[in-house]
Parts: structure tokens; C-alpha cells; sequence
């Protein structure tokens, strides 16, 4: 069991280079990297060569990119956009060496679908997806949102897409925040086939009623009310080993110098993972 770091959660403590240092000296093992932000500001000083030779040079690997959003049920010429920007994330994956790309859905206060509808778009989406990738030895991870505004918003929708999608390169993010804020169920992991849960999303939250968490009441791992143990324990017990990546978007935490925030996410993802997984751990924290 390997863990990393979504670079959300030192979004504004870090630019790509620190990241990168932090993470590998702490003890991570992969990061996710943000196409919205960290990755364009690194580009405009950078390149992608020096990218990859940053991390040929290191333990730590670029695990995916995120994210290709609100991809599904879409005009036809915003589905072409969403291709074209596809396309370039793959690319951009090649060049850096990452392995996967995370899709996420759309989320629309002013749009309704019906679930049908939503099922049949993100399977076509996928399967395009799934043909343009496989090009490149790619995965796409599919995060379901636990936000009521998601189209796709628990366990069980997300997984009943990617299984009738049917693409050994399609699988899921089971994000523990997203899993627990619309009340996904653990018989509902329990039944799944692990093969088809490509990422963990490793945090917490504040204990709020199912509908009202948003991005910023996530806490660290251990230290709210998500029942991580019945999830990891879950996981483990199905057989799963794939990576788990810390990934927070809480304020309070942004105003934390950058290494003490890697540090925190580590220690915390260490002592709650290491309940269930054995860890790989190379490397003592410093
Ligand atoms: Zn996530």
C-alpha cells in the first residue's frame, strides 16, 4: 500500500516544485497533480522534460491528473470541447509519466436529468474516453461528488456506470468525503468488485447532516465523523491494494506553512491506513 498526496490540499501552501519536495522527503509515494492550477503555473516557467526529470529523480510519482470536469450531459458543442481538452490531458499525462486521469461529473444547480439520462451520458463519455486513453496505456478514474447538486453523487450510481461501461481502463475514485456526505453505503462497497476502485481519497469531515458538507468542512484524516475504519476495512477486506492520497480543500489549513501541512497529511493518513494496509513506508518521516 502506497500513499500520496492530491495536491489540492496544500492548493494554496505550495507551488508544484515544493510539493514535490515535500512529498518525497516526508515519505509519500505519488502525487496527484492539478491541471486547474499547480500544473499551468509550473508550465509557464517550465517544461514537461523537466517535469518528468524531476520525478525520474525521486522516489515520488505522478500519479494522475485532475481533472477533466463536468464532462457529461452536455451540449454537443460542449461535448466537443470537453474532447479536444481530453485529448490534451492526454498528452500532458504521457509527457509527465502520470497514469491516470480523474473524471469528474457534472454538477448543475439549474439543470435536472433524469437518472437514466445521466447513467447513459457518462457511460457513452467514458467509453470515449475509455478509446482515446487506451491509446496511451491510460486509466480514467471516475470520482463520484457527494454534493446534492452531482448528477453523480453515491457509491453505488458511480459503480453501476463504470461496470456497464465494461473498459479494464475504467475504474473509480472512491473519495471517503464524497462516500459519506450523500450516505453511499458500505454493504454497497462490500458487494463491489475491487478491481474497479482505482483511487482512494483519503480525509475527513465535520459532522453535519447528509447533503450539507461542502469541500471545506473536510478535516484530516482521523479526525472527524466519516467512518474510515468501515471503508479501509471494507477495502481490505475485498481484497483492494491500489493507492490512497490524502486530499483536503480546508481554508484553516491553507494558512499552515507548506511542510507542515504535507507532514500533518502523511502522519495522519499513515496512522489511519496502517489500521487496515501494511504500508509501504520508505523512508522515515524526518
Ligand atoms: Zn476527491
Amino acid at each position: 500500500m502506497q500513499l500520496g498526496l492530491n495536491q489540492a490540499t496544500t492548493m494554496k501552501n505550495a507551488d508544484m516544485e515544493l510539493d514535490i519536495c515535500l512529498c518525497d522527503e516526508i515519505g509519500f509515494y505519488w502525487l496527484e497533480l492539478r491541471t486547474e492550477d499547480k500544473l499551468p503555473a509550473y508550465l509557464k516557467r517550465h517544461s514537461f522534460v523537466e517535469l518528468a526529470e524531476e520525478f525520474s529523480r525521486r522516489r515520488l510519482k505522478p500519479l494522475s491528473l485532475n481533472a477533466i470536469i463536468f464532462f457529461n450531459n452536455r451540449s454537443s458543442e460542449e461535448t466537443r470541447k470537453i474532447f479536444a481538452e481530453f485529448r490534451e490531458m492526454v498528452a500532458s499525462a504521457r509527457a509527465i509519466g502520470a497514469r491516470q486521469i480523474v473524471a469528474v461529473p457534472l454538477i448543475s444547480s439549474t439543470e435536472r436529468f433524469h437518472r437514466r439520462e445521466i447513467h447513459k451520458s457518462c457511460v457513452e463519455m467514458l467509453r470515449e474516453f475509455s478509446d482515446i486513453a487506451g491509446e496511451a496505456s491510460l486509466s480514467i478514474s471516475f470520482e463520484f461528488i457527494g454534493h446534492p447538486d452531482a448528477t453523480v453523487n453515491d457509491f453505488l450510481s458511480a459503480y453501476d456506470i463504470v461496470v456497464n461501461v465494461d473498459r479494464p481502463n475504467v475504474g473509480l475514485v472512491l473519495d471517503c468525503f464524497h462516500f459519506h456526505a450523500m450516505g453511499s453505503r458500505v454493504e454497497d462497497l462490500e458487494q463491489s468488485d475491487p478491481s474497479r476502485i482505482f483511487i482512494v481519497h483519503l480525509d475527513d469531515a465535520e459532522d453535519l447532516p447528509r447533503g450539507a458538507l461542502r469541500d471545506e468542512h473536510r478535516l484530516w484524516p482521523g479526525e472527524g465523523a466519516i467512518d474510515l475504519d468501515a471503508i479501509l476495512g471494507t477495502l481490505k477486506k475485498n481484497g483492494w491494494d491500489g493507492p490512497i492520497t490524502v486530499e483536503l480543500f480546508r481554508p484553516e489549513y491553507y494558512a499552515l506553512p507548506p511542510e507542515e501541512v504535507v507532514r500533518k497529511a502523511y502522519e495522519s493518513a499513515r496512522d489511519v491506513v496502517s489500521r487496515h494496509f501494511c504500508l509501504d513506508e520508505v523512508g522515515d518521516v524526518i
